[in-house]
């Protein structure tokens, strides 16, 4: 007999799940059928693959036994069964990043945490929501020896050698008082029809039936005794055909591959017959999954060759930046002794996965036409997660531009298609601004030429934007152009003589905190701007450092000040005798210039004292 203690992690698990007012505790069933299932799963295959297992012999089978009188629900799989070494390591500790990832976003309130669980299977542990005491008796298949593992939930277990006749796992549930309507025979039936019917597998609820005894033909007595019932379809649900199977059943199927309880937003049902066989079926989620931006993101799809279980967590099967689609993909075309490096780099699966992106994108693209407010919940989850595929999917690239949508001067949540029907008939090129703060975006002094044109500019806010749209050259022949790269054929400098003493003026006053000022040609509203120096290399350099979001410490650029010379401000500067007062000004312009650039004024003391100079003289 050996005692262990739970990982700390588990320890915070389980005392939210016995402690938190969980509303849908139901899932607990589904999660012990989900692993039991799996366990099936994996012996299949080593039957199949490994010449060790090949002799063994089984019907899968999944059990449901409930013991009302000493309040016991048994849940048995005859799968592939634990040793010892793997309760230690699968029912003590965390492997799974995801499970990690889940268990650092709980807050500690009850209530949010709760919530999340929903949104996320955390397997075995849920059992403790309704049972006290727990016990895995359970025997690997191909090994002599059987172990139970018991308890609590209270920070340790205990792992004892124990006996077991076939391979497979039995859990014992000792359900809590409170939890009681576990011991019903209508709720597991409802549970399991609801989360698991299309479980590959059989699964038998052992039922109190009453019989007649027909063979004593006075008597006939009836008498109470106990039978196994299928109580699931146990047909793999993607391999019927799409007409017989309704919304409801493809939304159950998907709480279950999914462990979650949220719906799925749609879902993407394709049988392909031909030169190739295959079927998938794809859903995309209504909120996107905890890790998706975690470097060590789970994937949410599972292969299948010919309905037998191969592997999940595949990440190759889609492109990563459609790591949030859950599925299943069945072939009929691989071997089913495929190792998973053939797997990586195998022909078939690599078409398979060409045109099941090609179909994802498609139907993406029809939903949003067809239902913008759907689309919408896609888009707000994923808009960011599909821009990824700009730079690592260069075929799809005009299909995934077609799927964005943006902020615009004109409009918001405008497609680029939409912007280029807006287009004005001079205009040759679909503009955007790159930033952060939409507000300041749309009133950057940058943007006057393009308003004074009627051209309509794309207000590019999000983070992922800065990395994407450099290398995006174009959509649909159309070039994509950063506005700070325009230059109009009609900007011309005019060259007046008034003005360049304007430019000595202010370069005195200036000195080395820009490194130039000249003539705008482009500002009509505003009197000043900064534009980038392209050939600065700190400027290069701190693009780069923005990108991989390291904001701290950028190199210092020194800014380039554009100037107005017909705003009132600067004809006013021109004529200005009292120099006190035009350097104020002048400076004021400078700084003003720098926050509409997203900059910070570095001396804000001066910066008050000199604002404050001016209102006086201006009172
Ligand atoms: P998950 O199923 O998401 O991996 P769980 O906490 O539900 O997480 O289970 C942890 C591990 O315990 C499983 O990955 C599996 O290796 C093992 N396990 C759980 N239930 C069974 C079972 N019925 N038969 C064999 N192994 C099991």
């Amino acid at each position: 007999m050996a005692k262990h203690q739970f990982q700390t992690e588990i320890k915070q698990l389980l005392d939210l799940m016995i402690h938190s007012l969980y509303s849908n505790k139901d899932i607990f069933l589904r999660e012990l059928i989900s692993n039991a299932s799996d366990a099936i799963d994996k012996l299949k295959l080593l039957t199949i693959r490994d010449d060790k297992y090949r002799d063994i012999e089984f019907q899968p089978r999944i059990e449901i036994r409930i013991d009302k009188e000493s309040k016991k629900l048994v849940i048995s799989d005859n799968g592939i069964g634990m040793n010892d070494e793997d309760l230690v390591e699968n029912l003590g500790t965390i492997a799974k990043s995801g499970t990690k990832a889940f268990i650092e976003q709980l807050s500690g309130d009850n209530k949010k945490d709760s919530q999340l669980i929903g949104q996320f299977g955390v397997g075995f542990y849920s059992s403790f929501m309704v049972a006290e005491k727990v016990e895995v008796l359970t025997k690997k298949a191909g090994e002599d020896r059987a172990f139970k593992w018991i308890s609590s939930g209270d920070g340790e277990y205990e792992i004892i050698e124990s006996v077991k006749e076939g391979h497979g796992t039995e859990i014992t549930l000792f359900v809590r008082p409170e939890a009681e309507q576990y011991l019903s025979e209508l709720t597991i039936e409802d549970i399991v029809k609801k989360y698991s019917n299309h479980i590959s597998f059989p699964i038998f609820l052992e039922k109190e039936v009453y019989e007649t005894d027909e063979t004593d033909e006075e008597k006939k007595e009836t008498k109470k005794v106990k039978k196994f019932e299928q109580i699931n379809k146990a047909s793999a649900l993607w391999t019927r055909n799409k007409s017989e199977i309704s919304d409801e059943e493809y939304r159950e199927f998907y709480k279950g591959i999914a462990h979650s309880s949220e719906e799925p937003l749609f879902w993407i049902h394709t049988r392909v017959e031909g030169t190739l066989d295959y079927t998938t079926l794809f859903y995309i989620p209504k909120k996107a999954p905890i890790d998706l931006y975690r470097a060590d993101w789970e994937s949410g799809l599972k292969l299948y060759i010919n309905r037998v279980f191969i592997s999940d967590g595949e990440k190759e099967l889609l492109p990563t930046y459609l790591r949030f689609v859950r599925g299943i993909i069945d072939s009929s075309d691989l071997p089913l002794n495929v190792s998973r490096e053939i797997l990586q780099n195998n022909r078939i699966l690599e078409k398979i996965k060409t045109s099941s992106v090609k179909k994802i994108l498609s139907e993406l693209a029809k939903l949003a036409k067809k239902d913008s407010e759907k689309y919408q919940i896609f888009y707000k989850e994923f808009g960011n997660t599909i821009k990824e595929g700009l730079y690592n999917d260069y075929a799809n690239r005009d299909k995934i531009l077609d799927l964005l949508r943006f902020k615009s001067l004109e409009k918001d949540d405008i497609s680029l298609k939409e912007y280029k029907e807006g287009m004005k008939e001079e205009q040759k090129e679909i503009y955007y601004i790159l930033g952060e703060d939409e507000n300041l975006l749309k009133n950057s002094p940058i943007l006057e030429k393009f308003k004074a044109k009627g051209f309509n500019v794309l207000i590019l806010d999000q983070e992922v934007d800065a990395i994407v749209f450099p290398m995006v050259p174009e959509y649909d022949k159309t070039p994509l152009k950063n506005v700070i790269d325009v230059k109009f054929d009609d900007e011309e400098v005019e060259e007046k003589e008034e003005y360049q003493e304007l430019l000595e003026k202010l370069k005195n006053i200036y000195g080395d905190e820009v490194k130039e000022v000249r003539i705008s040609t482009s500002l009509t509203d505003s009197p000043a701007c900064i534009v980038p120096d392209k050939d600065d290399q700190n400027f290069a350099m701190a693009q780069i450092m923005k990108q991989m979001g390291q904001l701290d410490n950028l190199p210092e650029i020194k800014p380039i000040l554009e100037i107005n010379p017909k705003h009132q401000l600067l004809e006013k500067i021109a004529k200005s005798e009292d120099s006190e007062l035009v350097e104020d000004v002048a400076k004021l312009i400078l700084d003003e210039a720098k926050l509409f650039n997203g900059d910070e004024i570095k001396n804000s003391v001066e910066f008050i004292q000199r604002m404050n100079r001016v209102i006086l003289k201006a009172l």
